[in-house]
């Protein structure tokens, strides 16, 4: 007869191949947290054969889900008990004791694959499956338990989180875009802080951002050049579809705090309002502020070019707005707690 996964095994299976290749449909920050906290408890059992063979399932599984942890999940718990389980794991792993020839570890594994071969090592049935469903013979099953190969992905799991937790959580030096948008005369280049953003294939939204917010808090920035930094440090997060990490939220909030949401005005229209359509119409409508000739087109009409309604409290309070609310909205794409996302 041949042997079948159980039910609660299938769908593990399942859930995690849709968070590995991306397109999850069980909620993945609990479905990861949950897998990390049963593979805790495996860590108790290294001396029964029951043990050994969570060890190896555990392993596998944490490696193969350990980039979506790192690229698409920003909380602080989940990496915590991610590093605490495989930190664990590992202390129980001798690389030594390897002993197989070489090229017999599996390598660049599809994680689809690792998927299917972690919640498979986690029984004896479901060991049987797997060998049975990929024709491996009983020594081509075995290298899976190798302490030398569960001890690379161990470490290579923990690599990762680690890199991958100063990028989320930690400071991000972004001084280096100080020679690019700083003049000699010290004047910032707004043209050339929008034309970064446009280049969107470099990923500048999120550095651009920064930079404006921070030059926004530190007071750097001259009565003239404020709507133009405002407006980067805006279009950096409205731009950011996949959510900023908490390294970077954190001085974007900041920077936003500093806006009076609570102001009136008398106008009926403000600048920003025939701009912000497309993301080509608010880089056309910005260098066109600052570079009038070099950029004659723009979508804001003559009507409300003036730099008064530009500067309106009431044009900042409500492009402020906008942008807390997409803050907001990274917090729930991405989960984490709320402390995660602050200092
Ligand atoms: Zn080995
Ligand atoms: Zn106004
Ligand atoms: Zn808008």
């Amino acid at each position: 007869m041949t042997p079948t996964l159980p039910a609660d095994h299938r769908e593990l299976i399942s859930d995690l191949s849709g968070i590995v290749s991306d397109y999850p449909y069980a909620d993945p920050e609990s479905t990861l947290a949950v897998l990390a906290g049963d593979a805790a408890e495996a860590l108790g059992r290294e001396a029964t054969p029951q043990g050994g063979r969570e060890r190896t399932g555990y392993t596998i599984l944490l490696h193969a889900t350990c980039w979506y942890v790192s690229a698409r999940i920003f909380s602080k718990s989940l990496f915590a008990s991610y590093t605490r389980v495989l930190e664990g794991f590992r202390a129980q792993l001798d690389r030594a004791s390897c002993t197989c020839p070489a090229g017999a570890h599996p390598a660049e594994l599809d994680s689809e694959y690792e998927v299917e071969a972690g919640v498979s090592m986690l029984t004896e049935t479901g060991r049987a499956a797997f060998a049975e469903d990929y024709g491996l013979d009983p020594e081509e099953s075995a290298v899976f338990d190798c302490e030398g190969f569960l001890a690379g992905l161990a470490d290579e799991a923990l690599d990762r989180l680690h890199e991958a937790h100063q990028e989320l959580f930690g400071g991000i030096d972004v001084s280096h875009l100080d020679a690019q948008f700083v003049r000699d005369d010290g004047r910032i280049d707004v043209v050339a802080m929008q034309e970064a953003i446009s280049r969107s294939w470099e990923d500048n939204t999120g550095p651009v951002a920064l930079w404006s917010a921070r030059r926004w808090l530190t007071g750097q920035v001259r009565d003239e050049e404020r709507i133009g930094v405002f407006l980067c440090l805006w279009m950096g997060i409205a731009q950011s579809y996949g959510g900023l990490p908490p390294s970077y939220a954190r001085d974007l909030a900041a920077a936003l705090a500093t806006i009076d949401l609570d102001v009136t005005c008398e106008h009926r229209q403000h600048p920003w309002s025939t701009a912000d359509s497309t993301v080509q119409s608010r880089y056309r409508a910005v260098v066109h502020l600052y570079a009038p000739d070099d950029h004659p087109e723009t979508p804001v009409p003559a009507e409300l070019s003036a730099r008064e309604l530009w500067e309106c409290p009431v044009h900042y309070a409500r492009l402020a707005q906008e942008a807390l609310k997409d803050l907001q909205g990274w917090r729930t794409m991405r989960g984490g707690d709320d402390e995660d996302w602050e200092d």
